[in-house]
């Protein structure tokens, strides 16, 4: 066992405070690793103010973490000591069901297993997530990092990065597709700037203009403020695509209305309240309305590549970890450019 040191949410009122736990040992087929930066998800606000009903105390968030291997079990090919490592939303799977066996273990049939918030699949003991500097995770579902980008800048990549630039690629996103990514956040600033990469014309939705000369300086052709009224009326039957990363409650109709021929909306931000629509608005012009939940082990490799390949790193504010509380207060309040991200060796 390896004493972790970490900070913990005790209880769905209360602050994130310090917290000290034991790291299982290394099975044959795990990596040990030096958690070096830690992402700050709206997910992980949503978890630890147990906003999506019943969650787990004390619960340590953290689900897109960055670090260095110190450490490998006897059977390990993927990683050696000092190697750059990161981890995301699930540590496990089941491994076998038709999902899985596709690379989709994102929608694993037995469900995967939580990065946090959760009980491991073997112990079945409380999984502590990335809000710590040490962990332990098989070999498998853990990813190399591109060797020419920075450490923290990456850190967002294992969950903002690859929740976004899964939706992209599915929907076939290319030169001269017209995207919309509403919520200019942490997940949706990745959004622009991977729709940009794959060549589409990019609009920003969002209820802060303040944020207009940023969203242009990711490469965004056009900023709507979503706060004025009547917003949508110039924007009828625009865009193909609509990523709607927003994290709190949104009326769709106004977005389904920008929606071009067979275009879709892809619901990605995850408010506690359900959506509404009426069914003209999905008639009109076959529009359709999707999820999508982050991306599956060779999805995410592929994405880290792209970023590599393409210098793609998310926009961050690196933090101590006594700012965690503070950290979350302003990313509820939309302030936040674009990602916190906690320096790991402040535990
Ligand atoms: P975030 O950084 O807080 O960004 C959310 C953005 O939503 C804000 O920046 C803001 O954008 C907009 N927003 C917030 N409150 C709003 C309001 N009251 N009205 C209108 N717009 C508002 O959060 P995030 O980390 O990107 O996560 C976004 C959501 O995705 C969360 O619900 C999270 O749980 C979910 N999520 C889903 C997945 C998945 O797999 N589907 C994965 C990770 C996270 P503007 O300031 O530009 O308006
Ligand atoms: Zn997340």
């Amino acid at each position: 066992m390896t004493a972790t040191k970490a900070f913990a949410a005790m209880s769905a009122k209360g602050k994130l405070e310090p917290y000290t736990f034991e790291r299982r040992d290394l099975r044959s087929d795990d990596v040990g690793f030096r958690i070096d930066f830690s992402g700050i998800c709206h997910t992980d606000i949503h978890q630890a103010r147990e906003e999506w009903g019943e969650a787990n105390f004390p619960m340590v968030p953290g689900h897109e973490f960055v670090g260095t291997v110190t450490s490998v079990g006897s059977g390990v090919s993927k990683f050696k000591t000092g190697d750059r490592i990161g981890v995301g939303v699930f540590i496990d799977s089941c491994r076998n069901c038709k999902n899985c066996l596709n690379g989709l273990q994102q929608y694993c049939l037995e469900g995967y297993t939580d990065t946090y918030n959760a009980y491991e699949r073997n112990t079945k003991q409380i999984a502590y997530g990335g809000y710590s500097n040490y962990f332990v995770i098989p070999e498998s579902y853990a990813y190399k990092l591109p060797a020419n980008l920075d450490m923290a800048a990456m850190a967002p990549l294992l969950c903002a990065g690859i929740t976004t630039y899964s939706p992209l690629k599915k929907w076939k996103v290319g030169p001269g597709s017209n995207v919309a990514v509403a919520g200019l956040g942490g997940l949706g600033h990745m959004a622009v700037k991977f729709a940009i990469a794959l060549g589409a014309n990019v609009t920003v939705l969002s209820h802060s203009d303040a944020k207009e000369k940023d969203a242009r300086a990711f490469g965004a052709i056009d900023f709507i403020d979503t706060g004025k009224a009547d917003w949508h009326l110039g924007y009828q039957k625009s865009f193909d695509l609509i990523l709607n990363t927003v994290s709190a409650h949104l009326d769709l109709e106004p977005y389904l209305s920008t929606l071009a021929t067979d275009g879709s909306l892809i619901v990605i931000g995850v408010p506690s309240e359900p959506f509404s629509m009426g069914a003209g608005s999905l008639l009109d012009g076959r529009r359709s309305v999707s999820g999508s939940l982050i991306g599956g082990i060779p999805e995410t490799q592929e994405m880290l590549d792209f970023c590599g390949a393409n210098n793609i790193v998310s926009e961050v504010e690196v933090i101590s970890a006594d700012y965690i509380n503070e950290a979350y207060d302003r990313t509820v309040a939309s302030d936040v450019r674009y990602r916190f991200v906690i320096d790991c060796s402040t535990f």
